[in-house]
């Protein structure tokens, strides 16, 4: 039967027809071909139809032919060639039926459900079951006699115009089924970075292009001349730094950008395209991928989806990103915050380099004095510019935070991280709103390498080494060790203890009384607090007041004491003391208060103490600090008509002229000072020059801490007006000074 294929029909078929000039005859090894299978076992069909379609072309495409003279044959070349666009089959070869069964297989099997089949047989009669032509998705049935050279052409041409929008609507399918993919794998990317730079590999997988992009962000703006923002870069321009402006040296692809951009459509060029990704709230996306050849159309149609699809995607992951950024990222500086820095030292305590990683806290001194003076926007603009000296010096290698207020954190290697580099970066002042202004900053450090613990138990230990390098001294460093920590425990423990302690009126204030020392007789005292516990014991000064000072609970205590003391001045004035001074101790945490000069008028005020009868000792280290500020809030003080001593002098470094604008009343020479009078190394030379220079200045001397006759009479021959100590009085509750001083001889 097969033999029979040969007939004269065959044979018609290339007669009836003119004949059409054969052009480019053969096959060429181009891809841009359409392969057509002719599978018969009649060699003559073979060359008749070669013959046949030797010149059609369609869409510029030529043919290309692929011969089987058997079903067997075909099934053995179809395994391989994949890309056949249409089979010419002859239904009886080897069997009856193994066009059919071939047809089956081709189906079934080897599940090639786009190539066109076209069934030809030479028997008129015989035809194939409907079933077969729509189970197998045959494309045509001809007999040959049918298949004149001019049918041929247009059935194979209608085939293979079918095969190809069969291709495309499976490439459509497959693209949207890879667009939907993209966007669930895209969804799972929290980050913008991540997000758009899935972008750029998603849409390059869906031209099956390799990834050779950048993904640009434009503001909002009236500008034309806008600049893009590199936010995700792949492949060959891998290189441009992301974030940067102007980076984008060449021209034609800030120019495809940019025209995606303002014409807010894609864009697709002969080597590169420009997909327009949508915009937020106030800023444009568009994504730029090198192509290796103009897109079809079917191309572009998937990537319009694409977009759409990815707009919305970016839409979520803005929203995302900013909530993310609220939580982790400090607003002001944009800088990771307390939080994030936290997760980062997670990191780095899991990680082998946390042996040669230290984390360091960065505190700027006074700030909230520059901040309280010099408003809260010029406060702002002072810590950009820290952030920016630090993110710009620093950023490169290291984690910079800001952890809350004028607080940086630093975390990275040990060997960048170092008190010296750090404080370093102070050493030259900051242009504030065109104001040189000079800081200096304090720093608590944790090794992370001597750490067992989570990040948050690190950055309290950072904090627990700031604090106390704050009050050691300023513009200085520790480093936390364990002691600090079992430190912090207990003064947080006295910190509770001292709340209950003066809401149960366990403090109180003693006096002791200062002397004249030439005729030894009371000219006043100083209030002293004391906290005596519930078991009898009494807490010393030293311990307890630098954790008031440090929890703020001296702002109220000390109000307390300085109106105990003036009730009892009025109280002695009362009973005929009249020329009695009362001194009162002001802590720096107070004297910075900005309420305390209200306080001190207040309380003199509501207790009627006389103010020339009131003295208020200041250490001599807070009267070094900001010597205009202390000058301007001495002067208001001074106007109540209180007066100021000196505490401790001779600890700190004032210089004369500095003493001099204080306005101070009264210099206390330090215990320490008056100590030395009797050993041998030092003498009274440091005394002596604190009384000479009370005289030189017109202000007043006291001695403080004289314990001993020797000494007394030293510091009276030296010239030194007034002594307080054990010689001459402890400090003494109520009770007992009023008794002293009328055994003194107190006028
Ligand atoms: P300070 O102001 O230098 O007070 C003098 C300290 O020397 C007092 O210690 C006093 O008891 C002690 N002292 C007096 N005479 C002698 C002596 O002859 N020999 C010796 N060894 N010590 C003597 P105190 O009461 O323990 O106070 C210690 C520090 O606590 C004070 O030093 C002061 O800085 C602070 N302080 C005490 N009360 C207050 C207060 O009400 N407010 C503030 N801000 N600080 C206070
Ligand atoms: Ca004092
Ligand atoms: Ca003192």
């Amino acid at each position: 039967m097969s033999k029979a294929s040969t007939s004269s029909d065959d044979d018609l078929v290339f007669l009836d027809e003119s004949p059409v000039t054969p052009s480019g005859i053969g096959a060429r090894h181009t891809k841009d071909v359409w392969r057509v299978m002719i599978v018969d076992d009649d060699a003559d069909v073979h060359s008749a139809t070669t013959f046949a379609l030797s010149n059609l072309d369609i869409q510029q495409r030529p043919l290309e032919f692929v011969h089987a003279y058997s079903a067997g044959e075909a099934r053995e070349l179809l395994a391989t060639e994949t890309d056949i666009a249409v089979i010419l089959l002859d239904v009886v070869m080897e069997q009856e039926d193994a066009g059919l069964q071939l047809v089956r297989h081709i189906r079934e099997v080897l599940k090639l459900c786009e190539v066109r089949i076209i069934l030809r047989t030479g028997q008129p009669g015989y035809a194939p079951e409907i079933d077969a032509i729509r189970d197998f998705d045959i494309n045509d049935y001809k007999t040959k006699s049918e298949l004149t050279r001019i049918k041929l052409y247009t059935t194979v041409t209608a085939a293979i115009r079918s095969y190809e929008q069969i291709c495309a609507i499976n490439a459509s399918r497959r693209g949207l089924d890879c667009i939907v993919r993209a966007s669930t794998e895209l969804m799972a990317l929290h980050g913008l970075d991540d997000f758009t730079s899935g972008v750029l590999a998603q849409a390059a997988k869906l031209l099956n292009q390799e990834t050779n992009g950048v993904v640009c962000v434009q503001e909002h703006g009236a500008d034309l001349n806008r600049e893009l923002f590199i936010i995700a870069a792949a492949g060959t321009y891998s290189s441009l730094t992301k974030g940067a402006t102007g980076s984008i040296r060449d021209a034609r692809v800030a120019d495809v950008l940019k025209r995606a951009l303002g014409q807010r459509r894609n864009i697709y060029g002969t080597d590169s395209i420009a997909l327009y990704l949508g915009s937020s709230a106030n800023r444009d996306f568009a994504a730029m991928l090198d192509v290796r050849s103009p897109l079809n159309e079917i191309d572009q149609r998937l990537l319009e989806v694409f977009c759409r699809n990815i707009a919305v995607g970016l839409d979520n992951v803005l929203l995302v990103t900013r909530l993310e950024n609220q939580a982790f990222y400090d607003p002001l500086t944009k800088l990771p915050n307390r939080t994030r820095l936290r997760e980062l030292i997670d990191d780095a305590l899991n990680t082998a380099s946390r042996r040669d990683t230290t984390l360091a806290l960065v505190d700027i001194d006074h700030f909230s004095e520059t901040n309280d003076a010099l408003g809260h926007q010029f406060g702002d603009l002072l810590l950009l510019g820290v952030a920016a000296r630090l993110q710009a010096q620093l950023g490169s290698q290291l984690v910079v935070s800001r952890v809350g207020g004028d607080t940086f954190g630093v975390l990275g290697e040990a060997a960048l991280v170092n008190p010296g580099v750090l404080l370093d970066l102070f050493a030259s002042p900051f242009n504030i709103d065109s104001q040189e202004i000079q800081l200096s900053a304090t720093a608590g450090l944790v090794r992370l390498s001597e750490y067992e613990g989570i990040g948050a138990d690190a950055l309290k230990d950072a904090d627990i080494a700031l604090k106390r390098a704050k009050l050691m001294q300023r513009a200085g460093h520790l480093f936390f060790t364990r002691s600090m920590g079992v430190d912090i425990r207990e003064r947080v423990r006295m910190m509770h203890a001292l709340r209950t302690a003066f809401d149960d009126k366990e403090l109180f204030v003693v006096y002791q009384p200062q002397i004249d020392l030439a005729t030894r007789r009371p000219v006043g005292a100083e209030a002293l607090l004391r906290w005596k516990t519930r078991d009898g014991s009494f807490v010393p000064p030293d311990r307890f007041i630098p954790i008031a000072e440090f929890s703020g609970m001296i702002i109220e205590i000390g109000e307390q004491v300085l109106r105990q003391a003036c009730l009892e001045l009025v109280r002695l004035q009362s009973l005929g003391f009249s020329e009695f001074t009362m001194s009162v101790n002001v802590s720096q945490v107070q004297f910075r208060h900005p309420l305390f000069l209200n306080m001190l008028r207040q309380v003199l005020k509501e207790t009627g103490a006389p103010a020339s009868r009131v003295e208020l000792e200041i250490t001599e280290s807070i009267a070094m600090e900001e010597p205009d500020v202390l000058i301007e809030l001495l002067s208001q003080i001074k106007q109540t008509g209180v007066s100021i001593a000196i505490d401790d002098f001779g600890t700190g470094f004032s210089s004369l002229s500095y003493l001099q604008r204080l306005q101070a009343d009264r210099l206390k020479i330090d215990r320490g000072f008056v100590t030395e009078i009797t050993s041998a190394s030092r003498g009274s030379s440091i005394a002596e020059m604190v009384i000479q220079l009370g005289r030189n200045l017109g202000m007043s001397v006291v001695a403080e801490g004289v314990e001993d006759e020797r000494q007394a009479s030293i510091l009276e021959a030296l010239g030194c007006p007034l002594a307080q100590g054990y010689l001459f009085a402890r400090p003494m509750t109520v009770d007992q000074l009023t008794s002293w001083l009328k055994d003194n001889g107190a006028r």
